[in-house]
């Protein structure tokens, strides 16, 4: 099922995962996903990590079992800026034997160690590929602070039109912990004319050195109170824990409270924790909403 039909009557709830790393077996990711299955989030997306290799068949293979194994629809994230054309046939025409009807499409990190192949600078042009070799419903990420290369968050909105007209029909967020930045972006969004659905990403921060890997990736800003709160308990693991649960509960509060589209939970394979998020809003997700989004077919 294409996930972007759910935003025709319901505020999406969705949850993201990723594959084991090498080190670890692929098996250490099912019990993961059974517990969040149990949850029934609306779909669950599987990150892709754009180290250049083709070896989506991680990916690909997690997807497949969210989907045919615990019953919940998926999403495959796809990252290009590594691959070539043909590569990324393959990996299209692996998608759609494993019956999956979604795909993140993105553009990747760029890391000093690959050299990017140049097929696919940006996302939008992978989109305009997918659109030309299957039929997927095709998500992009969005960055209500702007993207770290961005040269102003302005030009960045001007690119995202671009990739949502080249054929995206869904958006998900870069993380963040002040909704102000959500809700003005999506504002300015909406006056540039996107208006495909488009889901909060929401992370539950329970450690200092998670906090302090994010804000290196995504360069995202960090409220007084966040602070705050990271200083009082950061010698409390499980003070820090509980803190930052109810922090990502309350951001979710406020979101369904101001009418977005979806929360899209970085779950980072904590089922625990998921789990105690979802107990504290899952009633939110249940009320129906009046469309505000054009979703296309
Ligand atoms: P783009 O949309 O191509 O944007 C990248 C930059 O290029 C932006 O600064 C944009 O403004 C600029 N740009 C776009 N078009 C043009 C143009 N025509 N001319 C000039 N500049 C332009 N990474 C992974 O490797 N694996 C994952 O699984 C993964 N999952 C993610 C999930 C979400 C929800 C998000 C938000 C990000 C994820 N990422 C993932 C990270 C993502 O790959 C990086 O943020 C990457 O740097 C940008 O990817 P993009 O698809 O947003 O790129």
């Amino acid at each position: 099922m294409k996930v972007n039909q759910l935003f025709k009557d319901k505020t999406v709830l969705s949850f993201e995962v990723f594959p084991p790393k090498k080190t670890s077996p692929l098996a250490s990711i099912y019990g993961t996903l059974r517990e969040l299955g149990h949850l029934k989030p609306d779909f669950i997306s599987v990150t892709y990590g754009a180290g250049g290799s083709l070896n989506g068949e991680t990916t690909i293979n997690i997807a497949h079992a969210v989907k045919h194994t615990y019953g919940i629809e998926s999403v495959a994230h796809l990252p290009s800026i590594n691959f070539s054309k043909e590569e990324m046939i393959t990996l299209i025409e692996q998608l759609k034997l494993a019956g999956i009807d979604n795909i993140l499409a993105l553009r990747g990190d760029i890391t000093p160690d690959v050299k990017p192949k140049q097929d696919f600078r940006y996302a939008s042009e992978l989109v305009s590929f997918i659109k030309q070799h299957g039929d997927f419903n095709i998500i992009g990420a969005c960055y209500p602070e702007g993207h770290t290369e961005a040269v102003t968050v302005k030009q960045d909105l001007i690119n995202l039109k671009e990739k949502v007209d080249a054929g995206t029909d869904q958006l998900i967020s870069q993380l963040f912990f002040d909704n102000d930045y959500f809700y003005v972006f999506r504002d300015k969004a909406a006056d540039m004319g996107i208006h495909v659905p488009m889901e909060a990403g929401i992370m539950p921060v329970v450690n200092k050195k998670q906090i302090e890997r994010m804000i290196a990736i995504c360069g995202v800003n960090l409220p007084k109170k966040f602070k705050q709160m990271m200083e009082k308990y950061e010698h409390h693991p499980e003070a820090f824990r509980d803190a930052g649960i109810a922090y990502a509960i309350d951001q979710v509060v406020d979101l369904v409270s101001q009418d977005v589209d979806g929360v899209h939970l970085y779950t980072m394979n904590n089922s625990l924790i998921a789990r105690r998020i979802h107990e504290a809003v899952a009633s939110l997700f249940t009320i129906p909403k009046h469309p505000t989004v054009k979703v296309s077919a």
